[in-house]
């Protein structure tokens, strides 16, 4: 199978560039991952989504991946917490880690093919600061030890951050930040009382910082740099340019990332959704409200991956209605195929004769190929959901058993990448009826209802129902239908 070509918006050159793995049967990503002290929020899912989306886009690219997200347990607020509540570390992490993968399933994550932990990567992160030891970055203050940015001329070179006005000697010990303060970063950092959790290691006993970790943990896996590194836009600076500061520091000859991808935030209210301004929801949040988790992934994801997406459960509902027109399609077409019973044969095969149906495909795959533009790739999905409505509205000679088979199949191809859409015979299915028809009832009731016709809505709800389409009105002020079961 030949490569899909890909541009990405590298952070590291602000521009879009051609993507060239050096080994496209091996690309290596690293993502950084979870905090493992509470639950993630769904701006936290946001990020692993982004993750899926790009993972999915190259493979369907026709790319092989080895791919990576670390787990960080260990960091300032897992250590207080833990010791707070009189457990040890591992005890303490081991549920939010849990909850963090039961998260990643509900939301369809694929698995991949790493999760390397802090607590298990010591050893690389001690030879990683005799690296650096030896290559003279490296000074001690009270027992900590820190990365001298001053010595270290390629700093800045990620974030575009100036260093200019750097004050010399003065250092960050959290792992927490100002934002745009450059300081020399801690490493390692002694233990400071009894209780705190340490590791007696040949540089001293204590627990490495934050960013050390992730530079740590990308050597063990992959022994050297990675194609691709992500994360959330707040993690550029100061967390990234740290880790490319310790990896280049120790090793001047290697490049550590050839591309660097940033995704945007979840806003509420215009601000970050984040767990310290109490603006937030997990996921169990949102299902409890009665949410189904294919919604929620498929909202999160169909935003661009470097727009800031403003969350609301109104902008949720919006999303649940546009994917339902789509999984309606797509049992308009299993229907008028009588292709229920031959799914699992036919679906896996994606060529296609009818040139409508060409079109729409090398669409979508050229809008992944372009810096992974879902929303682009998701007007193509709608153009499908149009060309494959008129042709079933129109009944006879064009709805030939090709083109059925063929629009299933381009539908499966896409849900490789949404993984929201069923195939299987779960729902009835619509008898004929046509989406768009139930849709413009549902707006001709809408407008009665605004004209105080309620005579005429009742009706229009009424006539639904006898052909088994109920109808549910969101507080948000939004109808929904399903069929009867
Ligand atoms: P944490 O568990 O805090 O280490 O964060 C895990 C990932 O979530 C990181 O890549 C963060 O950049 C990302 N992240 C945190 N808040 C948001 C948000 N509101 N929207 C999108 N991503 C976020
Ligand atoms: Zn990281």
């Amino acid at each position: 199978m030949s490569l899909v070509p890909f541009v990405f918006q590298n952070s590291k050159s602000g521009k879009k560039e051609p993507f060239q793995p050096k080994d496209p049967t091996n690309v290596t990503i690293y993502s950084c991952g979870p905090t493992v002290y509470n639950f993630a929020h769904i701006g936290n899912i946001r990020s692993f989504l982004f993750v899926d989306i790009l993972r999915r886009s190259l493979l369907l690219g026709g790319y092989k991946l080895n791919q990576s997200m670390n787990i960080t347990d260990i960091d300032d607020k897992i250590i207080n917490e833990s010791i707070k509540q009189k457990m040890s570390v591992e005890e303490f992490t081991k549920p939010w880690t849990e909850a963090f993968f039961k998260d990643l399933e509900t939301v369809h994550i694929q698995k991949l093919e790493h999760y390397p932990k802090a607590t298990e990567s010591i050893e690389d992160m001690v030879g990683l600061v005799e690296t650096l030891q030896k290559n003279g970055l490296v000074y001690e203050k009270d027992g900590n030890l820190y990365f001298s940015i001053q010595k270290f001329s390629r700093y800045g070179e990620l974030s575009k951050i100036d260093v200019s006005g750097m004050k010399s000697g003065v250092r960050y010990d959290a792992d927490e930040y100002e934002k745009d303060d450059v300081r020399d970063f801690v490493l390692w950092k002694n233990q400071k009382t009894e209780e705190e959790k340490c590791w007696h290691t040949r540089i001293g006993s204590g627990r490495p910082g934050w960013h050390l970790e992730c530079s740590a943990m990308i050597r063990k896996v992959y022994g050297s740099g990675v194609d691709i590194h992500t994360g959330g836009i707040d993690l550029l600076f100061p967390h990234h340019e740290n880790e490319a500061a310790q990896s280049h520091g120790a090793f001047p000859e290697e490049e550590f990332v050839g591309t660097w991808l940033h995704c945007e935030h979840l806003l509420v209210d215009g601000e970050k959704m984040s767990k310290s301004k109490g603006n937030f929801y997990t996921l169990r949040d949102i299902l409890e409200k009665g949410y189904d988790p294919n919604a929620i992934r498929y909202h999160l994801i169909s935003a661009h991956y470097r727009s800031k997406l403003n969350f609301s459960l109104n902008k949720l509902e919006e999303s649940k209605t546009a994917m339902e027109r789509i999984q309606n399609t797509i049992y308009r077409v299993l229907d008028a195929g009588e292709l229920w019973t031959k799914v699992p044969e036919i679906l896996e095969i994606f060529e296609f004769s009818n040139q409508e149906l060409q079109k729409v495909n090398s669409e979508f795959m050229n809008s992944l190929g372009d810096d992974l533009n879902v929303p682009r790739a998701l007007a193509s999905v709608f153009e499908l959901v149009r060309i494959v409505n008129q042709v079933l509205d129109g009944g006879g000679s064009t709805a030939n058993p090709t083109f059925l088979k063929e629009s299933l199949q381009l539908f499966y191809k896409i849900n490789e990448l949404f993984a929201v859409f069923q195939f299987e015979k779960q729902v009835q299915s619509l008898d004929g009826i046509s989406e768009d028809w139930i849709l413009d009832q549902i707006n001709q009731r809408k407008i009665a209802k605004q004209n105080k016709d309620f005579s005429t809505a009742d009706k229009i709800r009424k006539e639904l129902e006898e052909k088994g389409i109920l109808l549910a009105d969101t507080k948000e002020g939004n109808t929904t239908w399903k069929k009867a079961q």
